[in-house]
């Protein structure tokens, strides 16, 4: 028994053992107890999820020779044969092997005869969506007049492929995918009873990699126990996989947002040298750009990302695309090694030099906000809160209207108790009047709470909110134009036609 796979040694036998699936499970049960039967059950849901594994279970249920009932005793004849696949009234048929008319009828000529030893007779028909049009035609006929004592379990993982009129006389379950926490506390049960070590990181990775599937997960630690001789550790599990700790390339896109070209370079030797899957590197890289983007949208998701690291969304879209595209390329690149290091070539390309300087200018925007979204009591704002570099930020939360004007096209020059003393831009000078003053100074009173005089002199100014923000949506424009230059498909089309791009039409998506 030592050698017999996971998978097989840990298949549930009863509905108790079942992880997850609580509706299925229980609908199951009361059409028993109900004696609500169907002749036809539909059980959908993708590969691993435990389809055949209920199907059987189900037919255990209703053959059991102590009568149907939802706890089948698991030690008649008849449990026992259907657990080894031996019962002569439980027909179990794989589709995708069998989809000539021929098996299905008969299988279906089968279906007249009474059951030999139970109540029932049984088809368990799995991946039904491969049967033919007549291998359904065929079934059809046996659905719309169903011998009493004929019951068929149909699974499939494709459910979209099997004809509504099937579909339609069948009571259709559709299966959970499972989530990570279930086949990690599965995982953590088996490896307790099969006295197995185990890190948590490790289980955690496997459950991860199994993406919803039981069985793909317990015949991955099989691998790992095999290999290790009985020990799951997380150095191991990778080494099987070929994958990289999640470390790495979380260091790895941090120093390519930080645009530290040396110590990425440094990380990719790292990287060739433990010989990892790159398929599998640009799916978490893609996987970590994806997660900054939702932190960044909704807040709060993942834990793991740094709140300090804020790239601009639009930003991220790129790479992210980026990161996809090496992916789809991957397999015609000239070796999987170059593919990858082209990917992270272009992610660094399209990192603006200025980056920095955005990064920290976005801060100060979460920190901001985060300050006015704090719902503890908040600390009396004074007139030493205006500071030179802040001055943006005070412009943002006054109306919009002339008196906005004016300050967005002011630098703070000094401030000396509650006054402040502002230089606007000389263009702009024609604006620098009472009735503005007067606005922006009743603006200050509602932000600061105390009220706050102006004086604004006219001077030429280059660092102005305006022009900032001007200075922001070059930028932007930039990099859609290089993007779009860079674009292959892009180049297909300008040779393809002969055409020419007209840089002045480019528009950046960032709204400004
Ligand atoms: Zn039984």
């Amino acid at each position: 028994m030592k050698n017999l796979a996971l998978a097989r040694k840990w298949r549930p036998k009863n509905f108790e053992t079942i992880v997850g699936q609580e509706f299925i499970v229980e609908a199951l049960k009361n059409s028993i107890l109900g004696d609500r039967l169907h002749h036809a059950y539909l059980l959908s849901g993708t590969r691993g999820v435990g389809k055949t594994t209920i199907a059987r279970i189900f037919a255990k249920c209703l053959n059991c020779h102590t009568g149907s009932n939802p706890t089948p005793c698991c030690e008649c004849s008849s449990c026992v044969e259907i657990d080894q696949s031996k019962s002569i009234d439980v027909i179990e048929l794989d589709a995708a092997s069998n989809t000539q008319v021929d098996n299905m009828r008969e299988l279906l000529e089968n279906a007249n005869y009474q059951p030999t030893s139970s109540k029932y007779k049984i088809f368990i028909i799995d991946e039904v969506h491969m049967l033919s049009k007549s291998s359904f035609n065929a079934m059809l006929k046996t659905l719309e007049e169903p011998p009493e004592h004929v019951i068929f379990i149909l699974a499939t993982t494709d459910p979209e492929k099997i004809p509504v009129t099937v579909i339609s006389r069948c009571l259709h379950f559709n299966l959970m995918q499972m989530t990570n926490d279930e086949i990690s506390g599965q995982l953590q049960n088996i490896f307790y009873e099969e006295n197995i070590a185990y890190e948590d990181e490790a289980i955690n990775m496997i459950s991860k990699h199994a993406d919803g599937s039981m069985r793909d997960a317990l015949s991955l630690a099989d691998r790992v126990i095999n290999y290790t001789n009985g020990n799951v550790s997380l150095e191991k599990l990778t080494q099987i996989l070929g994958i990289t700790s999640d470390g790495v390339i979380d260091e790895l896109l941090t120093n390519i947002l930080d645009n530290n070209k040396q110590k990425v370079l440094d990380l990719l030797n790292k990287l060739k040298e433990h010989h990892i899957s790159y398929e599998s590197a640009l799916k978490v890289l893609s996987e970590k750009i994806f997660a900054i983007s939702e932190e960044q949208t909704f807040g709060g998701g993942n834990k793991s990302i740094q709140r300090g690291k804020q790239v601009s969304l639009q930003l991220l879209q790129t790479l992210y695309q980026i990161s996809i595209n090496g992916l789809k390329d991957l397999p015609f690149s000239p070796s999987q090694h170059i593919g990858f290091r082209m990917t992270i070539i272009r992610l660094l390309n399209f990192i603006p030099t200025n980056n920095v300087n955005a990064i920290q200018l976005e801060k100060e925007q979460i920190n901001h906000n985060e300050s006015i979204e704090n719902h503890e009591p908040k600390k009396k704002k004074t007139i030493e809160n205006i500071q030179i570099d802040n001055w943006d930020h005070v412009v943002d939360q006054i109306k919009p209207g002339m008196a906005k004007t004016l300050a967005q096209n002011c630098v703070v020059k000094s401030q000396e108790d509650n006054f402040l003393y502002l230089i606007v831009d000389d263009r702009f000078k024609h604006l620098n009047n009472d009735k503005y003053i007067k606005i922006l100074e009743e603006s200050l009173y509602t932000i600061y709470g105390e009220k706050i005089k102006i004086e604004i002199n006219e001077e030429t100014v280059t660092s102005t909110p305006a022009q900032k923000k001007q200075i922001e949506k070059d930028d932007a424009l930039k990099v859609a134009t290089d993007s779009i230059k860079t674009d292959s498909k892009i180049e297909n089309i300008l040779n393809e036609f002969d055409a020419q791009i007209i840089e002045s039409t480019i528009k950046s998506t960032k709204i400004n």
